[in-house]
């Protein structure tokens, strides 16, 4: 039986989108070949790449307003290099928000390139709210965000305006609702999540923003190197991109980012509700910072782990425990999760108060 899966990442997908990506692993678009086995440069498989390049673009509604998309491997961990090796300039500043483990990361790399402010944090208090009122230098180089803390279930409610160009890590909320993607200079986010399998990272950049730092990039690191050979500098991740644009197609048809983020809402406020109905349960993250894609909770009397751990598992759902630096509990409800399985979830809390 398919599991109710509450992974955090790599996590659930459309059952659509695994049924094809199977399909195209044994028989790629009809054509007696595997879609492992063909040239990433075969007439078919670039059409893939420019599509869901291009696709990326129309979802975000950032088609002709001077931005890229490219998939590259490496995963996000890599763009927390790339990202000050492309923006950082000699001698300049990078300002940064501390919000989780995932941005402190992004905030190490960043100091092996030059001056890294970080302009606030909430690391103190277990990273259980987002940051606000912090002060980002006019001077800076760029200003990097973390939109949904994977970790700690924190998500940023509104993006700064700031001067400098804005960078955020979206690699556990994107597609997930709708923003203005036009005030961000780059975003970049792992595909393991709303997106595809693990192995690609899609990265949307404005271009206009390369090029000014003075230092000479390795070919591999450099973003201007990637856009000018359309994703196709080296040999792309082809299964996981080739997922993602199943993955995007299904987004599409099905309401886009405005549909997605209804029915994440939908979800979102029916497991929240429980959180804070029933006396058993107590949320982790602050209410106003609380994420739509991984909702962190706690048993408020841990005596009863037990028989909640028992009652989960026999109700088939799957990925439920917190991330080993948090502990507790974690719901990731990304795109792909049904209303039907935290419906699930909610009637085994349920069940959990009416046995004790
Ligand atoms: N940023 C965020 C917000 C994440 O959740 C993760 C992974 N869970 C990463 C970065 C790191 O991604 P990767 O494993 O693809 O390097």
């Amino acid at each position: 039986m398919k599991k109710h899966n509450f992974s955090a990442g790599p996590s659930i997908l459309p059952q659509e989108v695994f049924d094809k990506a199977a399909q195209a692993v044994v028989n790629f678009n009809d054509s007696g070949l595997s879609l492992l086995e063909i040239s990433h440069r075969s007439k078919d498989f670039v059409a893939i790449m420019d599509d869901a390049r291009a696709l990326v673009l129309e979802l975000m509604g950032l088609t002709g307003k001077g931005y890229q998309a490219i998939f590259l491997g490496g995963g996000a961990s890599l763009e927390f290099a790339r990202i000050p090796y492309n923006l950082l300039k000699e001698g300049g500043k990078a300002a940064y928000l501390d919000t989780g483990v995932w941005a402190a990361g992004a905030i190490k790399e960043a100091k092996l390139f030059g001056e890294t402010v970080v302009v606030a944090s909430s690391k103190a208090e277990n990273y259980n709210h987002i940051p606000k009122n912090f002060t980002v230098p006019a001077d800076a180089d760029y200003f990097h965000c973390t939109s949904n803390n994977t970790i700690f279930g924190t998500q940023m409610q509104q993006f700064p305006n700031v001067e400098v160009p804005l960078v955020c890590d979206m690699s556990s909320d994107i597609f997930s609702r709708q923003l203005d993607f036009s005030k961000f200079g780059i975003i970049y986010a792992g595909a393991q999540k709303n997106m595809g399998p693990a192995g690609a990272t899609l990265i949307v950049i404005k271009e206009e923003l390369l090029g000014k730092t003075g230092r000479t990039i390795p070919s591999m690191l450099d973003y201007k190197q990637h856009i000018e050979k359309e994703s196709m500098y080296n040999t792309p991740p082809v299964f996981a991109v080739y997922t993602s644009y199943l993955t995007l197609q299904w987004l599409k048809n099905n309401g886009g980012i405005e549909g997605a983020e209804k029915k994440n809402n939908a979800k979102a406020e029916l497991l929240y509700n429980e959180i804070d109905r029933n006396p058993l349960f107590v949320g982790t993250a602050k209410t106003e910072d609380r994420s739509k894609m991984n909702v962190c909770f706690l048993l408020k009397d841990e005596v009863h782990t037990e028989q909640f751990d028992k009652l989960w598992k026999a109700a088939g759902i799957s990925g439920l425990p917190g991330h080993r630096s948090a502990g507790g509990y974690r719901a990731s409800i990304y795109n792909a999760m049904p209303i039907e399985s935290v419906q699930v979830l909610v009637n085994v809390m349920q069940e959990l108060e009416r046995n004790i």
